[in-house]
């Protein structure tokens, strides 16, 4: 029987064109490389992302695909994300780009940065770092901390790390990054950009849709950080990430992960793209997408049949319509964020750590009358019912 790894592998090769049956046995390949920016460092286009790794095979297996950008954090996993990371790249680790984040806080020292850089070190047996990110900000006062300049000064001079960068995802992340790109704290930024932060997309989908993309504070960010020459790395970049539920509307050689692979790194506003491999099947689905840009026009059809899935259930990542909506100040777009990693990713530790972060999560939901909110989504989100169900799941 024809495995699906080996289904994948073989419109991979072939991409979307015609191709001989001898060259469809040849596995998945990165097609193209990309330059982050003035940082001048040479990395795959698609990226290894870390969030839930356990096994160094993996590392391995996309190594062979020819993935040499990869990324983690000292948080993914509690530090054994960076450990098997490091097992995986033990004798290559000159021949990658390797990265990882802390979360730097508002009133941490250059002492705790350079302690937490130092751990990341150790756990990934490496003495460098070529990126290393202060990890999902979402309050402008964790960039404004003068230690975080001063720290990232004095790791560089080291040696300890090579470039300094921001992370982020949550409903601040525009203005964070805003005020990043403004102060030259970041050579690189990776953010959270997909297919459905793209009018255009709806646009063309509009016999579906009775909605628009609420216009995003974020491409006119991004484009800054292209006059700036700063590096830009999408993530979730598969908006939520829902793939089993596309399977059935897929072809062997257009998997939907694909085509939001595609769409995003045709994006004249990033450079390349991070994702989740998690299991060696995947890591050949998504390789497959490498130097495919100029077929994303093709795409359309799959990326509306999963906006349709996902209409009026998925929070926008950097969205922050309804921040006003609730009397309780409950943070409605982080509270959906963390529900999301539970429903969508099925990765309920992290949902949990995510959640006991939020200084207001949806305990208030408990007893409200669900009213206020009702509305405050123009993409359809039913705000209560999911803040509701996010505080009895993760609470
Ligand atoms: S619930 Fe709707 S309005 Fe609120 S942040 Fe999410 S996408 Fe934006
Ligand atoms: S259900 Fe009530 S407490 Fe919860 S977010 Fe909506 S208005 Fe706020």
């Amino acid at each position: 029987m024809v495995s699906r790894r080996t289904l994948l592998g073989a419109g991979a090769v072939a991409g979307l064109a015609p191709m001989s049956g001898l060259r469809a046995q040849v596995p998945p390949k990165i097609e193209r490389h990309v330059t982050l920016g003035k940082t001048g460092l040479r990395v795959s286009e698609i990226g290894f992302g870390s969030s839930s790794l356990q096994d160094a095979k993996l590392v391995r297996h996309a190594l062979d695909r020819g993935v040499t950008f990869f990324d983690c954090a000292e948080s993914y996993r509690f530090g054994w994300a960076e450990e098997a990371m490091g097992e995986g790249l033990k004798g290559v680790r000159d021949k990658v780009i390797l990265t990882s984040k802390t979360k730097a806080s508002a009133s941490d020292t250059a002492k705790d940065m350079m302690a937490a850089l130092e751990g990341s070190l150790r756990r990934m047996q490496t003495d460098y770092l070529d990126i290393y990110y202060n990890h999902a900000v979402n309050h402008i006062d964790r960039m404004r901390n003068d230690a975080w300049a001063e720290f990232t000064e004095t790791a560089v001079r080291q040696g300890k790390i090579r470039f300094r960068g921001m992370s982020g995802h949550g409903s601040r992340l525009a203005a964070c990054l805003d005020y990043a790109i403004d102060n030259d704290l970041v050579d690189v930024i990776l953010c959270a950009y997909n297919f459905g932060k793209d009018p255009d997309l709806y646009d063309k989908l509009k016999h579906t849709f009775h909605f628009v993309a609420i216009q995003s504070d974020l491409p006119p960010v991004l484009d800054k950080a292209r006059r700036k020459n700063i590096g830009v790395i999408a993530m979730k970049t598969l908006m939520g990430a829902r793939l089993n539920d596309m399977r059935a509307f897929e072809q062997p050689d257009r998997t939907y992960a694909q085509s939001a692979l595609r769409w995003v790194l045709s994006s004249p506003r990033v450079d390349a793209a991070l994702i989740s491999m998690t299991s060696f099947d995947r890591i050949d689905e998504y390789v497959a997408a490498s130097g495919q840009v100029d077929q994303v026009g093709a795409d359309t059809q799959l990326l509306g049949r999963y906006l349709a899935l996902q209409s009026g259930k998925y929070c926008q990542p950097g969205c922050n319509h309804c921040e006003a909506a609730c009397p309780q100040q409950v943070d409605i777009a982080e509270v959906l964020r963390a529900r999301m990693y539970d429903v969508d990713y099925r990765n309920k530790a992290l949902a949990i750590e995510d959640y006991a972060k939020l200084s207001n999560p949806a305990q208030a939901c408990l007893t409200c009358t669900h009213q206020a909110c009702r509305n405050a989504c123009p993409m359809g989100v039913p705000i209560p019912d999911f803040t509701l169900d996010a505080q009895r799941r993760l609470g």
